[in-house]
């Protein structure tokens, strides 16, 4: 192809196939404005892809629940005839704390009750805290300054002095950002339970964040949205360069340059960050993708012929203080077979077994495992894994979170458009911020931004 066969016009640009930039596209065709999507990779669905195993059936290695308030994804699925499933908990529950394996059932573990009053204690205070977060301005919260000087991790030493609290505290918010309670800012974190409704709908499955999973895989929902924009969406393409004038944009994509009226950039602040811009952005939107680190998070999944702790009477999750694994589900596919566990190495865990190989991974993994659900998850037939750090186009996950001073100090950048420039992703949204759904409204937000 020449280059001057390579340069297109289009009244949008969207960078970014995952469902932030799905979603603008989709929304962008359906007000009858042309729009052509730029993705880096050879795929789309981006922090969210399906994997498949023996008998041709398929585990998720990204982005996998959806849950009963997530209107914007339960919705786009229903639209692409995506049907959903209830998440496996039917059971017991297992804990291993301090080198002990006990059952429980719920989303608490009970370890003692002093344990269970300060985690309540916890739980109520982050959601009457975060009840006061204005949603699409959290700097703008009364007490927003002194909550954004603190980490959680600060506030978390204060609010749950006992070991066994602080425990299950810490690894909820490892489950929930992929991050260490000291990495993140409390303004932050009562901005994310906001977003999402209530601490219980991060944590709990039934009912919460974890809820549904998809018939056929999460991807298969962005595989279907794609379709439907054809040839509007360009695989292999990824975004350079922007040069931003008065009366449009120029992106330098690899092998093509696209002349467009506006760009919707629909990549996590990380990797927006990366692309080069002409003029330079203003200091405060760069600061900005400075402070706002992705998590960490290996997803590893072992599969076994059947999924034998339900016999046992277990649910298959799990949550352990030994250092790796924090959390554990059931992951096998909607028709009963194979049996899958599914484990997090997230935050530090993450950070530290990122540098090991797969087989040193796959080895502490079942270990795991073995030491929660007895000898018969010692030799699983197969071991999945995705190491998101490790990911080009992704640099970490769930999705970005700010550190102290990021919202009071850099908030307003996030979504704030310069010149042309329009910003989406999961991280610019108001509502299940760092989730699917989030990223479908945030594609919706700049797509409405753009045509109005
Ligand atoms: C392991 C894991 C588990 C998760 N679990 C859940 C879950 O259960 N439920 C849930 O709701 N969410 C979950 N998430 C989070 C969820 O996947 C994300 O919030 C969501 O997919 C983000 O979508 P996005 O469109 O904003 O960004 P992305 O999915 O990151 O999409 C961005 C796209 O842009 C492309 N790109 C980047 N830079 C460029 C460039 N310069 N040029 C062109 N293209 C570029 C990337 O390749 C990618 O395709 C999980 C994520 C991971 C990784």
């Amino acid at each position: 192809m020449s280059e001057a066969a390579a340069t297109r016009s289009t009244q949008v640009a969207v960078v970014g196939a995952g469902f932030a930039g799905l979603s603008a596209a989709l929304d962008l065709t359906e007000r009858g404005v042309d729009c052509l999507v730029l993705e880096a990779q050879d795929r789309v669905g981006g922090r969210v892809l399906n994997h498949e195993i023996a008998g041709g059936k398929v585990v998720e290695v990204g982005g996998q629940w959806v849950g009963p308030t997530q209107k914007a994804l339960l919705q786009m699925a229903a639209r692409m005839g995506v049907d959903t499933f209830s998440t496996h908990v039917e059971g017991e529950n297992l804990i291993e704390y301090g080198g002990r394996v006990s059952r429980y059932r719920g989303t608490i573990p009970r370890i003692n009750p002093a344990v269970l009053l300060q985690v309540e204690w916890v739980r109520r205070r982050l959601n009457s805290m975060a009840a006061t977060v204005p949603l699409d301005a959290p700097w703008g919260a009364t007490r927003a300054k002194s909550w954004d000087r603190v980490t959680f991790g600060e506030w978390m030493r204060v609010n749950a002095p006992s070991r066994g609290a602080r425990m299950l505290v810490r690894l909820a918010i490892r489950s929930v950002f992929g991050t260490e309670p000291e990495d993140v800012s409390l303004l932050h974190v009562l901005f994310y339970v906001h977003s999402a409704g209530g601490f219980d709908s991060l944590v709990d499955t039934a009912g919460g964040a974890q809820d549904s999973r998809f018939v056929g895989g999460s991807q298969l929902v962005a595989i279907r949205m794609a379709a439907d924009l054809g040839e509007r969406v360009l695989l292999d393409a990824p975004v350079r360069r922007i040069e931003n004038f008065g009366e449009g944009v120029r992106i330098a994509a690899a092998g093509a340059t696209i002349d467009a009226e506006h760009v919707i950039v629909a990549v996590s602040p990380t990797l927006a960050a990366r692309i080069e811009y002409d003029p330079a952005l203003p200091p405060r939107r760069d600061q900005m993708t400075q402070r706002m680190p992705q998590g960490a998070i290996i997803k590893c999944m072992a599969v076994y012929d059947e999924p034998f702790w339900r016999t046992d009477g277990l649910s298959g999750a799990g949550l352990s203080d030994g250092g790796s694994v924090n959390a554990i589900f059931d992951n096998t596919p909607h028709d009963g077979t194979p049996g899958v566990l599914l484990g997090f190495l997230d935050g530090r865990a993450a950070r530290r077994w990122g540098s090991a190989s797969v087989s040193e991974r796959r080895a502490e993994v079942v270990r795991v495992f073995t030491r929660l659900f007895g000898t018969r998850a010692s030799s699983p037939s197969d071991y999945v894994e995705r190491n998101w750090a490790a990911e080009p186009w992704s640099r970490g996950c769930y999705s970005g979170a700010f550190g102290p001073s990021g919202w009071t100090d850099f908030g307003r950048a996030l979504r704030e458009p310069v010149g042309r420039i329009h910003w989406a992703g999961t991280e610019t949204a108001t509502v299940w911020n760092g989730y699917i759904d989030g990223a479908i409204s945030s594609g919706s937000r700049a797509a409405a931004e753009v045509a109005t």
